[in-house]
């Protein structure tokens, strides 16, 4: 059944649109995303695009009109399909703008078009030989094993081929392994605090066993990697065990194994970034994958570079009780975050005995004696015992060289579809280096696979990617920072509201940071939210599900926030954006 295109409702006070241009005419094929028309409502114009792929089979309304909200403009559809024409969207309907819209309102939802087997990339082609599949996906990490599983949910015969571990960097060497260890740094905050709540330890002392962290974080990683090839496996995708060299005709060599693809997923990832500075080679300068496996707690530890696998890290071995000297080059550490936030992280974690060296940079490293003389460039020493590169990471591209794939600043440059220059291979994740983090690596794998099976429908839309840094306490955010909202849009309103006031936290000892709400002045679009306090990373993704269904402020505010909750702080900085948080003192009248 054809779906039916509707003006869209793009406010609380919209009630008609005036249609400025149709993108596309009678008969075109759009796929999803694909810009339809551009409408105009008493506030701004707008590109609307599709929700549906097809035939846009009819246009109801024409250029110039003005039509109520929720009003049928047109129609999409499968190629000859009749349309059923008058059925008017109910105008009771106050936000119907998707089909979930409609769903919500109680209102019958039309049916996309039906995805038929023939969409799929093996139908209607030769049989495949043993050795050949319709996906060959390189790289088990989070883009490609979700890839993997993807493809395989959707009817393909698909192999993946990792020279590691499955599960990649994420689960191996980076998200789940710093997560194990910065557990460790709470549990001895934990202790630190438990006097003052009437909890009296026989002993506050304690020691660190360091064989038994890394064992602890080796079973946990083992436990994860493990459950990824058990789902593959499950999906009936077949593994193979190497490096995979890959050739511009879809073929990739393992060893002496040579297996062929239809279509290709290069998810290769990342490896560590490093700097050519004398002495960077000493042993006694660790990467972010060798300290993790480390069984000997050092006394000192300068690291190098504030981001945010520097200040985890860093955190780690600060709350172990070594001595821990960050140098940054930026003029405050992790400077991807809001300066607020990334300001009071700082002050936080000074507090908790990090030395932090900011605007300034490492020249060299002398390694004597057993230890490191960091030499800085505005003259002062750092001495350490060891040092943390963490500099940031650069595509892995081991395996490729056979390609010539087109790059854009070292990175494998991909279209909105995640498919490199050479038609048929795609490269989703850090390989491509648009978002170097897990979800989003899982969200291209996932767009990537379905592409690659039904040919380009389907963008990785990243805008609302949250981001967390998991210090304690928890930093994150989604959308646009301050300064970057006021630059785009000059005209911004900014809410806050703290935790210190916040009953939960109270009650857990931990009142300390704030939620910041960035939103624009003249429709209470929320264009960002940042987050310093306990449970940052599970908010945030509140604040993303808000922000990718186009919720304003007013719009938001209508829902209700269990008590006593952390996330009451969020809603609290939602409403001071209008100056409503009732428990924010009055703002005054400019
Ligand atoms: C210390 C650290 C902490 C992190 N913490 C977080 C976090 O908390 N949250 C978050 O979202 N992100 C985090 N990240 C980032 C996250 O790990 C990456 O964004 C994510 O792993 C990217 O997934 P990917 O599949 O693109 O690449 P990867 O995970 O790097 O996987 C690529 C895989 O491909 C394999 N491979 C490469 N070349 C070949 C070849 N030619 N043949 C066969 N196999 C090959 C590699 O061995 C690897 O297993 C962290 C990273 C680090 C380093």
């Amino acid at each position: 059944m054809a779906v039916e295109i509707i003006m869209p409702k793009l406010g609380v006070d919209m009630q008609e649109g005036e249609i400025i241009e149709w993108k596309k005419q009678e008969g075109d094929t759009v796929n999803e995303g694909d810009i339809l028309l551009e409408i105009m409502s008493d506030k701004t114009n707008m590109e609307i695009e599709a929700e549906d792929s097809g035939v846009l089979l009819k246009i109801v309304r024409q250029d110039g009109e003005t039509v109520p909200v929720t009003e049928i403009i047109g129609y999409i559809g499968a190629e000859g399909e009749q349309i059923e024409e008058g059925t008017k969207a109910s105008s009771d309907v106050e936000v119907a703008r998707t089909t979930e819209d409609l769903k919500a309102a109680g209102l019958e939802v039309p049916k996309a078009p039906e995805k038929t087997e023939q969409s799929l990339a093996s139908a209607n082609k030769e049989p495949l030989a043993d050795n050949e599949y319709d996906i060959v996906v390189v790289g088990g990490g989070p883009a490609g094993y979700y890839g993997a599983i993807r493809a395989a949910q959707l009817g393909g015969k698909v192999a993946i081929v990792e020279k590691s571990e499955f599960g990649g960097t994420c689960l191996n060497v980076g998200c789940i392994p710093t997560k194990t260890y910065l557990r460790n740094a709470e549990i001895l905050d934990g202790i630190k605090i438990a006097a003052g709540r009437g909890i009296n330890l026989a002993s506050t002392n304690y020691t660190i066993d360091m064989d038994k962290t890394v064992d602890f974080k080796n079973s946990v990683v083992k436990t994860l990697t493990g459950g990824v090839k058990g789902l593959l496996k499950a999906n009936k995708v077949t593994l193979y065990n190497g490096l995979g060299q890959v050739n511009p005709d879809k073929t990739v060599t393992i060893g002496s194994e040579t297996i062929k693809g239809r279509k290709i997923i290069l998810a290769t990832g990342s490896k560590v970034s490093r700097i050519n500075i004398p002495g960077i080679e000493s042993n006694l300068v660790l990467t972010s994958d060798d300290i993790l496996d480390l069984r000997e707690m050092p006394k000192s530890l300068a690291v190098m570079g504030g981001g945010v696998v520097g200040i985890e890290l860093g955190l780690v071995w600060a709350s172990y009780g070594v001595d821990v000297t960050v140098i940054e080059m930026a003029d405050r550490i992790i400077p991807a975050m809001d300066k607020d936030v990334s300001l009071e992280l700082q002050k936080i974690l000074s507090k908790k005995g990090m030395k932090i060296k900011t605007s300034v940079g490492v020249s060299e490293i002398v390694e004597a004696n057993n230890q490191l003389t960091l030499k800085l460039n505005n003259g002062e020493e750092v001495v350490a015992e060891k040092a943390l590169l963490s500099i940031g990471r650069v595509p892995q591209m081991n395996g490729l060289e056979n390609l010539n794939l087109e790059m854009d600043r070292n990175r494998i440059k991909v279209n909105n579809y995640q498919e490199t220059s050479i038609p048929g291979i795609y490269a989703p994740g850090d390989v491509n280096g648009t978002k170097m983090l897990a979800h989003a690596a899982f969200r291209m794998g996932e767009v990537a696979a379905e592409n690659a099976m039904r040919g380009n429908t389907r963008k990785a839309n990243l805008e609302f990617t949250p981001a967390a840094v998991y210090t304690h306490p928890e930093v994150a955010m989604v959308g646009l920072t301050e300064e970057d909202a006021r630059a785009k849009y000059g005209d911004i309103l900014v809410g806050r509201n703290s935790f210190t006031g916040n009953g939960r936290a109270i009650a857990s000892n931990e009142a300390h940071g704030f939620v910041k709400v960035i939103a624009d002045a003249k429709f209470h679009e929320i264009l960002g939210v940042h987050i310093i306090g306990p449970a940052a990373a599970e908010m945030i993704n509140e604040a993303a599900t808000i922000m990718e269904s186009e919720l304003t402020v007013d719009e938001l505010l209508l829902s209700i926030h269990g008590h006593p909750t952390f996330s009451e702080v969020m809603y609290e900085a939602f409403a001071d954006v209008l100056g409503e948080a009732i428990h924010n003192p009055p703002k005054r009248k400019k």
